[in-house]
């Protein structure tokens, strides 16, 4: 028999099983000779390069059996791509099958029940436009152009977080291809195992083909960023950690190191200015929010004050621009239980050395609602800390990438000693096993079983991998 051979790789496949396997799909498959190989398989990070030999566009959820069995039968590695952010590109893979969901676009929201219906390739930005209509939300991130098939499956951070919990939180229902090609629905009574799996263990359990998530009062917030001069940093920081621990759970504030972008939004004056800040998203009245704002306006000024009103997708979508894809990208993440004076002044020593303009370091809430569901409860175990933090480099120019890496790994080894020790997965780059099982702390050998009863032969291994137990 002949074998196909793309791009001087043996695939193991044959020609007549690569026909087949097209002929089943109602989307497309795509090869290198295509004219939109290179559109499609561009991840969010242009740091990372990944030529598949295959893309299946699946459409429906036979497209997407149809590629897990094809991939099953042929050995050929698989990546699954929902929006396409992970910082290390765990949604491609070289010279295998890229089964890319991001042609499913369905969204159906049900506001008597309260409940969004999402297929797998919806993007964060989308399922906000649905949802807002009935004046409705569910908890996602902080960037409209995320998937939300991989924010979710590895928790979800968000504007509100503390008020609703994470993402995870809200996942009601998921309907499931695993690797035996069969389509199950893991609810907290059908498949439990898999759905608390599902609930922070990643992409490595089976293929998502939706998400039901519960949806809440959110219309508009009272939202925006007040930022302050680097030099008060060590200040904001200070009264930041006691008031977020306390703070009513009807306020979110992610504090956030940046450079002021050179945009007509802020005065020209301000342009790259390194500044510090926190990023409010409050969901009660303008004068409750006024009066919990009251007492750090009065006490520390900031440089900008943009807290104002607006429908929540606006916050949602506020630094899209900023940070549109194709960027080089590298991050470092932790989980933060406190925020000493040491940790304060190494964050500062390294927050002053923030490359321009892009990059940035992002300290987002763990507390309130997300404390409220037990660490052994979901997949997603460091429930118990304060914040997760990340420390991003971003530039648009290629030649920038080893500087902003450097700068990401030097602030990282200097603020890591006072962390929780695992990360968040959703802001990992590829950092090995022992890196994952601290982010699972107890519940990795759980998730170990689970993988072993769902995938034994790890199908699902291009992500923060699992091995299934042995
Ligand atoms: C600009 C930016 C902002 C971000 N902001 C936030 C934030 O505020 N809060 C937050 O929590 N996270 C945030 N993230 C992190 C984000 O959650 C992760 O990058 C996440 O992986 C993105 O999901 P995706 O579907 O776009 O990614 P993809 O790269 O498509 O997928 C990520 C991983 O999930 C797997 N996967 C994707 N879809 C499926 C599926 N349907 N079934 C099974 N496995 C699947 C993939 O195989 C891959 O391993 C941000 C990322 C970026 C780049």
């Amino acid at each position: 028999m002949s074998h196909a051979t793309i791009s001087g790789n043996p695939l193991v496949a044959t020609y007549e099983a690569i026909e087949q396997f097209e002929a089943s799909l109602r989307g497309n498959l795509i090869t290198p000779a295509h004219p939109d190989y290179d559109d499609v398989r561009a991840l969010y990070n242009g740091m990372i390069d990944k030529r598949p030999a295959l893309i299946a566009r699946c459409l429906d959820v036979a497209d997407v059996i149809a590629a897990v069995d094809f991939a099953r039968a042929t050995e050929i590695p698989l990546a699954i791509r929902g929006g396409g952010h992970h910082g290390a590109g765990l949604s491609s893979v070289d010279n295998g099958l890229m089964l890319d969901l991001s042609l499913m676009k369905g969204i159906r929201v049900d506001p008597i029940a309260r409940t969004v219906r999402v297929e797998a390739g919806c993007l964060q930005s989308e399922v906000d436009h649905a949802t807002h209509a009935f004046g409705l939300a569910t908890p996602t991130g902080t960037v409209g152009s995320t998937g939300v098939a991989g924010l979710t499956l590895g928790g979800g951070v968000g504007h509100l977080s503390r008020k609703h919990g994470l993402t995870v939180d809200n996942l009601l229902a998921a309907d499931v291809v695993l690797a035996d090609g069969s389509l199950v629905t893991a609810t907290a009574d059908e498949h439990p195992d898999l759905f608390w799996a599902l609930r922070g263990g990643g992409g490595n359990f089976g293929v998502v083909t939706s998400f039901l998530f519960r949806l809440h009062h959110v219309d508009t917030i009272i939202g925006g960023p007040m930022l302050w001069p680097l030099d008060q940093a060590q200040e904001v920081m200070r009264w930041y950690r006691t008031f977020i621990a306390t703070a009513p759970e009807d306020i979110n504030g992610f504090f956030a190191f940046l450079t002021i972008p050179p945009v007509p939004l802020f005065p020209e004056s301000l342009h790259l200015q390194k500044v510090c800040g926190v990023v409010w998203c409050h969901t009660g009245s303008k004068e409750d929010a006024d009066e919990i704002l009251a007492p750090i306006r009065a006490q520390l000024p900031p440089l900008v004050d943009g807290v104002q009103p607006m429908p929540f997708p606006a916050l949602q979508s506020a630094f899209d621009a900023l940070v549109p894809a194709g960027l080089q990208w590298y991050w470092k993440a932790d989980f933060v239980r406190e925020l000493t004076d040491e940790a304060i002044a190494k964050h500062i020593e390294h927050a002053q050395k923030l490359p321009p303009f892009q990059s940035t370091v992002h300290l987002y809430p763990i507390n309130g609602a997300v404390h409220r569901t037990g660490s052994s409860e979901t997949a997603f175990s460091y429930r118990d800390v304060t914040w997760a933090e990340v420390i991003v480099g971003i530039d648009a120019d290629p030649a920038k990438a080893g500087e902003i890496t450097r700068w990401a790994k030097e602030y990282w080894e200097a603020v890591h000693p006072y962390s929780a020790g695992g990360a968040y997965v959703n802001m990992m780059m590829e950092e090995g096993q022992e890196r994952i099982r601290a982010s699972y702390r107890d519940n990795y050998e759980r998730l170990t079983q689970i993988k072993r009863q769902y995938d034994p032969a790890n199908l699902f291994r291009i992500n923060q991998n699992i091995a299934p137990a042995s």
